[in-house]
């Protein structure tokens, strides 16, 4: 792999930080106060073709490779977590996905809206009752002519109560476990669609987290994606190419907190000179600055594994895994540099580790991308 960036790479990462630098991190505290980020910044990523990476131009996408993607991605996180998070579920969880199990007319009717940012994705896998047992889920679609009938629960939906399309994994079949789901494509504004925005979250408070409460909403026999039956390998689909985005935003907090953290232990005096002359403070700075580097290699190798169409998903895991460990890490490191500052959110790495938390719960726990790595060591499931 050559660890050398492209110019086109070069371009997209530059664009990229100009743009959170500007657009996006001189309002990140008060966006987190407020609970909401400004959704104005979604047109914004989309004008600029962020919400269209990977994605062919023909459905309105921007093209560019996933390397290109994992570099936007780790500035949005490095900026702004809740940010992050509406792109990777929108782009990478919802759009990806029509792009790779979509049929020709899925593709033109959802794509352009998605990459262009004038329609958000949300992606409906998780329930009260399944969350890492999420083959085990119990949302039911049922046959009424040539339309299916869609009856459950989603718990902790990202962009959930601003989505205008919801990817929503229902049971179609009387098969146990994940052979029984399939995946369908339903519009938010259905009859029977409702949500409710979760409140009180420790992280992530600028994103529209939400329950979602599906009541006979009837969507077509073409709404379905991909094959009957077929909906779990749609989800983990998903989810693998998912796990890199997560592993990237992570990247992007571990170096949030180290320029955070360099610049004030630079800054801050105590005994005399500045903290940044202590050698423990200097232990604090050195241990985050590996966890970026090597979160970030880690996360590369993913995306150069997607874009030569090698597997992926194990080195997908890893990188989550350890992406996320390492973010908590950094920016527990970086709070422990700002000392009794770091604890009030006039600086920034407090949210850096709220933000962090979350990263090592969602898309598969650090127990689940265990139990990932361990099943290919051994050749034995543990699920
Ligand atoms: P549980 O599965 O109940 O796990 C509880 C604990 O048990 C964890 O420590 C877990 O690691 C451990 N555990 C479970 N099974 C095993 C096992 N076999 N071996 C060892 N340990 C195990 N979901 C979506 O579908 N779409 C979204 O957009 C989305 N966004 C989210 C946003 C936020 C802010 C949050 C908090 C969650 C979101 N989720 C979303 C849900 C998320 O993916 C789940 O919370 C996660 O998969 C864990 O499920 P759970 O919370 O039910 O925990």
């Amino acid at each position: 792999m050559n660890l050398e960036l492209s110019e086109e790479q070069s371009a997209v990462r530059r664009l990229a930080k100009d743009f959170v630098d500007r657009e996006i991190v001189p309002h990140a505290t008060d966006w987190d106060r407020a609970e909401s980020v400004d959704r104005s910044v979604v047109g914004k990523l989309g004008e600029l073709g962020f919400l269209g990476l990977t994605i062919d131009e023909e459905y309105g996408g921007s093209g560019g490779d996933h390397l290109a993607y994992c570099l936007v991605t780790e500035e949005l996180g490095r900026a702004d977590s809740s940010v992050r998070g509406i792109v990777s579920v929108s782009l990478g969880l919802v759009a990806k996905t029509i792009a790779a199990w979509g049929d020709e007319e899925q593709k033109r009717r959802w794509l352009p809206g998605l990459t262009s940012g004038a329609r958000l994705g949300c992606f409906g896998l998780t329930e009260p009752g399944t969350g890492s047992d999420a083959g085990n889920l119990s949302t039911r679609a049922v046959r009424d002519g040539g339309d299916w009938l869609l009856s459950g629960t989603k718990m902790f939906i990202t962009n959930g109560t601003w989505a205008d399309l919801a990817l929503v994994f229902a049971r179609t079949g009387g098969a146990p476990g994940h052979k029984g789901v399939s995946a369908f494509l339903v519009p938010a504004d259905s009859p029977g669609f409702g949500r409710r925005t979760l409140h009180g979250k420790l992280g992530l408070r600028g994103q529209a987290t939400a329950e979602l409460v599906l009541e006979d909403v009837r969507v077509p026999g073409s709404a379905m994606l991909g094959p009957e039956g077929k909906g779990f390998s749609v989800a983990m689909s998903a989810l693998a190419k998912g796990r890199m985005s997560v592993a990237a935003g992570c990247v992007g907090i571990a170096q949030a907190a180290l320029d955070a953290a360099v610049g004030y232990a630079k800054e801050r005096e105590q005994f005399g000179k500045p903290i940044a002359r202590h050698q423990l403070v200097q232990e604090l700075l050195a241990d985050i600055d590996v966890d970026v580097d090597a979160a970030r290699l880690l996360t590369w190798r993913v995306a150069d594994l997607v874009d030569r169409g090698e597997p992926f998903a194990v080195a997908s895991s890893k990188a989550k895994l350890f992406a996320s460990e390492a973010a908590v890490r950094a920016a527990n490191n970086a709070l422990q540099v700002f000392g009794g500052y770091g604890y009030i959110d006039e600086y920034p790495v407090g949210k850096l580790l709220r933000d962090a938390r979350v990263m090592t719960l969602y898309e598969g726990t650090s127990q689940i991308q265990k139990l990932v790595i361990g099943r290919e060591l051994t050749g034995v499931s543990a699920f």
